[in-house]
């Protein structure tokens, strides 16, 4: 089932296989037409992880990536838009040499040299792939049967595992086991058979319920493992080792179970940083991509909660984060004094006009009452048309992604970015991925990361005019980081002597922010807000 966990189930075994001496490397399936996850709605679907490759992917793999602390590649990531593209291209140059093409076998054909090619990394000894989507839904069928054909030709070397959900409603208050047999049967039926279960459910699986599953599904009451709600997915790990997931899966793999190699002390002490952290630190994000009908989702900024955890527990601290809605300061400009009750603020990235004036307003009051504000891509480029207009009384500057007529363009559309928004060519076109950027010796961000070369991740189409770079930077706002040719602004900042954290970087540190390695940009920004 969607949202039930299969990704956290999935980067968690990661941990423990890891734990336990072997490489592992993480895939995952996602079944829509769609090539990549560049173009879909965030409040849908939620954020789109970039990879060091630029290839724009769904949030499961920033999980992967933090979970296991790696940096994943193109090939870890497959799509039914991929698949079927490449196969329809092949086909278009005679690659089928005269064939009739059909999903299977040349469609199935394709998945499973994706996911081997994904496998055989030298990272990895086992690939853990993750198949999105339900059991009995039309888009994953041709997934779920290359996992068979995989299977059958490689018997000891392929086994399934099925995440479930067991509902404990509310007026019985027991555990229904009902659905998940079904799940089982339903595969049974494609000729799939589940090695082990992961038991998703609001509490642990107990015995009696373990041996019902085992006797109506032949699967070993052992390989049944519990999955229930807790706190923090970074304790998911923790508790599936409980349950000795690992030793399970190497037993149905037949491969050794190794000695001495059970170290997960890393993760442990995180975790441990994580309950030690009581006192709070609030952090305001002021984003747009979080209201659908009557819930509120964050998922679109998944990125950014999780780099700001990480560096609030590596300082000890809770992060508190509050959600600020760009588009209430635009209406109410009274509304912006509940700002100074924040200990710092973020502006993530976005692309669009909502909210545009609402964010310049929060990044006009931070800026003014020196309260640490980090912006993040989007978030940058309006830090520089706040200045622009405040600071140097450039009454309409602006992003020309809003205003295309204005008289100071600040923020300007990359030249070559140019033809492909002219084309509506809009599908992984941006410039994406990992860049190098310099940074300036003497620097604020300098002395933040310790270092004057760095590498992060881009996603934009956008930058700072550099007709009107100087005359900013004369004013007060340094340019401090730069693409290696001094072309393109990567990283605007106010000197230290005159505000405590007011940094804004083209690209997203968010993406490279691990629990057992936070970035030192989120971390930097922590401590001013601690200190303020
Ligand atoms: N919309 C801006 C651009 O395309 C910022 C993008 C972002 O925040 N990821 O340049």
């Amino acid at each position: 089932m969607s949202g039930v966990g299969k990704g956290i189930t999935t980067a968690s075994l990661g941990v423990i296989l890891k734990s336990k001496g072997y490489g592992v490397n993480l895939v995952k399936v996602d079944p829509y037409l769609n090539v990549d996850a560049g173009t879909m709605n965030p409040t849908e679907h939620g954020e789109t992880f970039v990879l060091d490759s630029g290839l724009e992917t769904d949030q499961d793999m920033g999980n992967y990536e933090r979970f296991l602390g790696i940096s994943l590649t193109e090939n870890d990531y497959v799509t039914s838009g991929m698949v079927y593209r490449h196969v329809i291209e092949k086909e278009r140059s005679l690659g089928y040499h005269g064939k009739c093409v059909e999903a299977i076998p040349h469609v199935t054909d394709e998945i499973m040299r994706r996911i081997t090619s994904a496998a055989s990394t030298d990272r990895s000894d086992i690939t853990i792939v993750e198949i999105g989507g339900t059991i009995g839904d039309y888009q994953n069928a041709l997934f779920i049967e290359a996992a068979r054909i995989l299977k059958v030709r490689h018997p000891e070397d392929v086994m399934t595992i099925l995440v479930s959900y067991m509902p404990v409603p509310g007026t019985i208050g027991e555990m229904k086991t009902k659905p998940t047999q079904n799940a089982v049967r339903q595969l049974n039926s494609y000729g799939l058979h589940t090695d082990m279960i992961v038991a998703r459910a609001p509490v642990s699986v107990d015995k009696k319920r373990k041996e019902k599953i085992a006797n109506a599904t032949s699967i070993p009451a052992q390989n049944i493992i519990s999955a229930p709600d807790i706190d923090s997915i970074y304790d998911v790990p923790i508790n599936f080792a409980r349950d000795n997931i690992g030793d399970r899966v190497l037993d149905i793999l037949q491969l050794v179970h190794k000695r001495g190699e059970h170290d997960l002390s890393e993760w442990k002490k995180f975790i441990s940083s994580i309950k030690r952290s009581q006192k709070p630190v609030r952090i305001g994000i002021v984003g747009k991509y979080f209201d659908t009908g009557d819930f509120v989702l964050s998922d679109a900024y998944i990125s950014v909660i999780e780099a700001i955890k990480f560096s609030a527990y590596g300082c000890g601290k809770k992060p508190e984060i509050v959600w600020l809605n760009a588009k209430k300061f635009e209406k109410n400009s009274s509304s912006l004094k509940t700002l100074s009750r924040l200990d710092g603020i973020i502006i993530p990235g976005g692309f669009g006009e909502t909210g545009i004036e609402g964010k310049i307003r929060t990044i006009e009051y931070a800026r003014k009452n020196k309260i640490p504000l980090l912006g993040l891509c989007y978030g940058m480029q309006l830090m520089v048309v706040e200045y622009a207009r405040h600071v140097l009384g450039w009454k309409d500057a602006h992003t020309t992604e809003i205003n295309p007529k204005t008289t100071y363009p600040v923020i300007h559309v990359m030249s070559d970015q140019e033809k492909k928004l002219l084309k509506a060519d809009y599908g992984g076109t941006m410039r994406l991925g990992a860049y190098p950027a310099i940074l300036k010796k003497g620097s604020y961000t300098e002395t933040i990361y310790g270092t004057n070369k760095i590498s992060e991740r881009h996603r934009h189409r956008y930058e700072v005019n550099n007709s009107l770079r100087m005359e900013i930077e004369t004013a007060g706002l340094v340019f401090s980081g730069t693409s290696p040719d001094g072309s393109l602004a990567e990283i605007a900042e106010l000197p230290r002597k005159n505000h405590p954290f007011f940094i804004g970087s083209q690209f997203h540190p968010e993406l490279l922010a691990r629990p057992l390695r936070p970035h030192p940009l989120f971390t930097s920004f922590i401590k001013a807000c601690v200190k303020k």
